[in-house]
């Protein structure tokens, strides 16, 4: 008989994040009734609400700030005193950093990136992908305690009511120094401009289109960034991009300045999982679609009716200017909103 942790830490407001709350619902669809909860943060009030049979907090300032060393420490005596063979936790940058030291000292096995856990015949079974996003592969481990970091959008998220378990604060004893390394703030990848949101609705994907020669024989970038910029403010639609054009700044033409490589999807970029994308100005061409494989409704905006788009890798393409129907699209969310 497995017992099986959720192990979560707080956001900065005493909260859980999205993506907690997605792998807290794929815990207790595991564990059911028999569901170990262990939060840690700063405030850990959220814990009492949790459907768990024993709810176990690490509370304090000293656990408010992503710091390897207090993280760490918390995380083990969670585990230890849970008595976990499973451990169930988001894959947050936090938690990735830490989880694998973590089951390192706890002598167990640690799988990242995990997207799936199912139980067959009593077994556990964890799913990931190889090979940039092309196999698949569906494995076990006899190791215990195994801890799976769970990636985001990959179960609902956990909504309904709280277990009957009594919540138990669980003592960390912190070395001397171990609150030495502070968070001074956050720096986002993009000067000033915060493009690239995991849980959008909307991915919305800007090709090297936007900054060639439009019909007056002229690009127009400026116009080009203005109009995508709005449509991003409005929308708050995550911002993706092909290669050709995250890479057009290293080649010395004018480019989109809010663009880094950090946006690029496709066999060399990312694999994003958003429910829907809209591709503008990109040619849809297979090493940038592969990136696609997670977007469930696609759709395209390109000139030329025989772009790869049109060849069965979109839901809908529209054979249109990407300038014209941007503007367009711009002014419809400004009447409305
Ligand atoms: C090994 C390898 C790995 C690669 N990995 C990646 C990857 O990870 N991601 C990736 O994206 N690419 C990748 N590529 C490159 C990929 O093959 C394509 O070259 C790239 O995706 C093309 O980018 P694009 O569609 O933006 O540009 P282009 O091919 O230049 O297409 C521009 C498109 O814009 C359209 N357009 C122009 N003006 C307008 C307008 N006003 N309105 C509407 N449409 C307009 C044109 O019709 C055209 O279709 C890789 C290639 C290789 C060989």
């Amino acid at each position: 008989m497995e017992t099986v942790l959720f192990l979560a830490h707080t956001e900065a407001d005493g909260s859980l994040g999205k993506i907690a709350l997605e792998s807290l619902g794929a815990a207790k669809e595991l564990a059911g009734d028999s569901l170990v909860a262990g939060v840690i943060g700063e405030n850990t009030s959220t814990a009492g609400s949790l459907p768990a049979s024993r709810v176990l907090t690490v509370t304090g300032t000293e656990f408010a700030q992503a710091r390897y060393a207090t993280d760490a420490a918390a995380a083990e005596a969670v585990c230890r005193a849970s008595g976990a063979t499973i451990v169930i936790a988001p894959a947050t940058s936090r938690w990735a950093r830490v989880l694998p030291g973590v089951t390192h000292r706890l002598g167990g096995s640690v799988d990242t990136h995990v997207t799936g856990i199912s139980l067959r015949g009593g077994k556990l079974f964890a799913t990931r992908w190889y090979y940039r996003q092309r196999m698949e592969g569906t494995f076990e481990r006899s190791g215990r305690p195994w801890v799976l970091l769970l990636e985001s959008g990959c179960h609902a998220p956990w909504s309904g009511a709280a277990g009957a378990g009594a919540v138990e604060a669980v003592e960390v004893p912190l070395a001397e120094g171990s609150c030495r390394t502070t968070v001074q703030g956050v720096q986002e990848s993009q000067a000033g401009q915060q493009t690239i949101r995991p849980d959008a609705e909307l991915l919305f994907v800007t090709g090297a289109g936007w900054t060639k020669a439009q019909r007056d024989g002229k690009p127009h970038v400026k116009e080009a960034e203005t109009l995508i910029l709005e449509f991003l403010a409005k929308t708050q639609a995550s911002l993706g991009s092909s290669k050709s054009l995250v890479d057009i700044s290293g080649e010395g033409q004018q480019v989109l300045g809010f663009l880094t490589h950090m946006n690029q999807v496709g066999q060399t970029g990312s694999t994003p999982r958003h429910p829907k994308g809209l591709a503008t100005c990109c040619h849809g061409e297979e090493p940038h679609v592969v990136g696609w494989r997670f977007i469930r409704e696609r759709r395209a905006v390109n000139l030329d009716p025989n772009c790869g788009w049109a060849r069965g890798k979109a839901d809908v393409l529209y054979v249109a200017d990407a300038f014209e129907v941007l503007e367009n699209v711009n002014r419809c969310l400004r009447e409305t909103s």
